[in-house]
This record gives structure tokens, C-alpha cells and sequence, in this order.
């Protein structure tokens, strides 16, 4: 990235996913390799897996899956479900659909819960759904990212729970890690995480879990599988491998980056991504702008836009002349809005870039936000050192 020389600033990447690394990782990726059948790397594989444990807050086991999250989603669906088999998918944006679509590849039968995007959906919708006919699964985003919702999974757990034929799959991709989101506690029977997202890596890594309830349904489940096969990979877990050649320098950094968050805490970890997102709302605020989301996630913003400001070019003018990322709107957000990611690597100063370019690239576009820059970042320097 090239910034203009009186604009200079260190590049941040403020996207949902992928995000900053922290220096560490930058490092251990650029170590020397070493054989994934080794005495050094079986250390680091058998860490990395019980601390995933962690995050997902779980006594089953987690697994790691070399492909990005769309992966991981997929490894979900083929180690539970058969062809013919009926779903319940949660479709409020770009991932909902990806997830249908997947489904639908495989020969499983979809309905469809559509929300408005922007709105969350309801867990009594879809425990009546849930008693009108009866489904093998409903599927679910935690934070849709397409539009920064946040779903009351709890919620949903408490009520798919009562079904004993129908399992949940939450694909947490921008949330786990980021937000609170106990596995085993909220009843969810299948779970996913991406690397390139609130782990903090960079991409080509997903991780993946099952309950009680989703494992029986292994031996029964029809979809042909190979890659995916999950059972193949517990089996190489339990001789302290993976099932095929290791990443070996994507499982070093994530060993770090879980060491890290167990030094940190998870409720703390927690807390400093939503000190993020609580920024984010305030510089907004300042700006006169809202979020698009009605429950936001503390994972990222999406901006709703003045109809004047279009939010590809004001993305672009971000990236070019300040040097940060954040990612634009998809398909029916597409122009409307921009999204700001809370996760990865991110310090105040990254923050603070990122409220003074966003007030100068508005102005730019001729949106004049409503208080002075001074007392804009006045306020907003006045809300770093009290939160
Ligand atoms: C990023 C993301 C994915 C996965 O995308 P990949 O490009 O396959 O890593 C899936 N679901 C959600 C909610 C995401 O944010």
C-alpha cells in the first residue's frame, strides 16, 4: 500500500476478516519449515488442539480443517446430514445464502427462514417452525457479516435443545473468539471458526466441533465424503496426527495466538474487542452516521451511509489516500454502507487513524459531518482515556 507522503500512515487492515496480525505471527510465519512428523511439531499440534477447547468452550474435542471457513461450514453439513434429508437455514445475508446453497449442492432439502438484512432473526420463528415440520438441522450465522448482526443464539440453542431429531450448526465465523459463545453451555451441536477472522491469522485455516447429538449422526449421514471426513480426522488425532500433511506454520502462529488468549482470558479478550466496537459507535455518532445492524456484533460495524455517500468510492478514498482497509457493502448493501472489523491486531492508535480518515474522506465526498474535526477527535481522545 502506497499512502499520499502527507497522509502517511502505517497500513491497517480494519476489514472483517482478514485482519492485522500481531507482530509474533508475522514472525513464526517466517521461520524456517519443519516436517509436520516430528517430536517438535507433535508438541505444538497436541497444544493447539486442547486450547481450541478454550475458546470453544467445550469438552469435545475441536478439529482443524486446512481449507478457509467456507470449509469448515461444509465439514458440518457432510458429516451430519444425507441427501433428501430436511434443513432449516437462517438466511439473513450473504453467508445464510452461502450456507443454503451448499446444502442444496449436497441434495438436501431447504427452507428458508429469509430476515431483513440488518434485523436479526427470531428464535420463537423458528421453534414454530420447528413444530410445524420436522428438520434434521437448522442452520445459523452467529454474526452474519455481510451485515453485522448478531443472533440470539443462546436463544436458539434454548429452543432447537427440545427437539431431539434436530441439531444446530452455528457458523461463528466472525464470532468465535470474538464474542461470548459457549459451546457446549448455549446447546449447540455444531460449530465453526475461521482463521482469517477473530483467530487473528491469516486465511486457510477452519476449526470445527460436534456435540453428543451431532456425533451420532456420523455413522448415519449419506453425504459422500472424503476430504471432509471427520471421522478419519479423529482418528488421526487420537495418534496424535492429522489426517493429512499438517499446516505446519498457520497450527505454530494459531498455537501462539491461543497461548495469548489464555494468558489474556477470554472475558477479557471479550471485553477489548467490544472497547472496539464501543469506539467505533461513538465515532459514528460524532459523524451524525448509524449502524446498519439492529444487534450489532462487537466483531464489526457496518455504517449505514448518507444517500449522498457512496460507500465503494468512500472505501476506496480510505484505502488510497489513508492507508486502511474496511470493507464495502455486498449485493443489496452494495454502495450503502461500510463495514469496519474489531478483530485481530488493532491498538488505539489504529483507531484513532481510522476516525480522522474516515471525517476527511467524508468531507471529501462532501458530507459534512456535524461538529469540527478538533472537537471530534477531542471527544473522541476524551473516550480513549476513560474506557
Ligand atoms: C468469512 C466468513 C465465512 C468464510 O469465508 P471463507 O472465505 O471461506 O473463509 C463464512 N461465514 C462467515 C459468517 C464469514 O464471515
Amino acid at each position: 500500500m502506497q499512502a499520499k507522503a502527507e497522509n502517511r500512515f502505517d497500513y491497517t487492515l480494519m476489514a472483517p476478516g482478514p485482519v492485522n496480525l500481531h507482530p509474533k505471527v508475522r514472525e513464526i510465519l517466517a521461520e524456517p519449515m519443519i516436517h509436520h512428523r516430528t517430536p517438535e511439531f507433535d508438541v505444538i499440534l497436541a497444544q493447539a488442539l486442547k486450547r481450541l477447547k478454550t475458546v470453544f468452550q467445550t469438552q469435545e474435542a475441536v478439529y482443524i480443517i486446512t481449507s478457509t471457513g467456507s470449509g469448515g461450514m461444509e465439514s458440518l453439513l457432510v458429516n451430519t446430514l444425507s441427501p433428501g434429508d430436511s434443513i432449516l437455514v437462517v438466511n439473513s445475508g450473504k453467508f445464510g445464502e452461502r450456507w443454503a446453497e451448499m446444502a442444496k449442492t449436497y441434495g438436501v432439502n431447504v427452507d428458508e427462514i429469509k430476515v431483513t438484512w440488518g434485523e436479526v432473526v427470531s428464535a420463537d420463528t423458528i421453534d414454530e417452525k420447528l413444530k410445524s415440520k420436522s428438520y434434521k438441522a437448522v442452520l445459523t450465522q452467529a454474526c452474519e457479516t455481510s451485515t453485522g448482526v448478531l443472533h440470539p443464539i443462546q436463544k436458539i440453542g434454548s429452543v432447537v435443545k427440545n427437539y431431539p431429531g434436530t441439531i444446530l450448526l452455528v457458523d461463528a465465523i466472525t464470532a468465535l473468539g470474538a464474542v461470548q459463545l459457549p459451546m457446549d453451555e448455549w446447546h449447540i451441536d455444531g460449530l465453526v471458526g475461521g482463521s482469517q477472522k477473530a483467530f487473528m491469522l491469516p486465511t486457510g485455516m477452519s476449526f470445527v466441533s460436534f456435540s453428543k447429538k451431532a456425533q451420532a449422526l456420523f455413522a448415519q449421514s449419506k453425504i459422500p465424503k472424503f476430504y471432509f471426513d471427520i471421522r478419519k480426522e479423529m482418528a488421526a488425532n487420537a495418534k496424535g496426527e492429522t489426517f493429512f500433511s499438517s499446516n505446519v506454520t498457520l497450527i505454530k502462529a494459531l498455537n501462539f495466538v491461543l497461548q495469548e488468549v489464555e494468558k489474556t482470558g477470554l472475558p477479557q479478550l471479550f471485553k477489548s474487542i467490544q472497547r472496539r466496537a464501543d469506539y467505533t459507535a461513538q465515532m459514528i455518532n460524532l459523524l451524525g452516521l448509524s449502524s446498519y445492524a439492529q444487534s450489532k456484533s462487537a466483531s464489526l460495524t457496518a455504517v449505514s451511509l448518507p444517500a449522498s455517500v457512496d460507500g465503494q468510492k468512500l472505501r476506496e478514498i480510505l484505502e488510497k489516500d489513508f492507508n486502511v482497509t474496511v470493507m464495502g457493502g455486498q449485493d443489496q448493501a452494495k454502495g450503502k454502507i461500510i463495514r469496519i472489523g474489531h478483530m485481530g491486531y488493532l491498538q488505539d492508535k489504529d483507531l484513532q487513524q481510522l476516525a480522522t480518515a474516515l471525517y476527511q474522506s467524508l468531507q471529501r465526498m462532501n458530507y459534512t459531518p456535524p461538529m469540527s474535526h478538533d472537537d471530534y477527535k477531542n471527544r473522541l481522545t476524551q473516550w480513549l482515556a476513560q474506557n
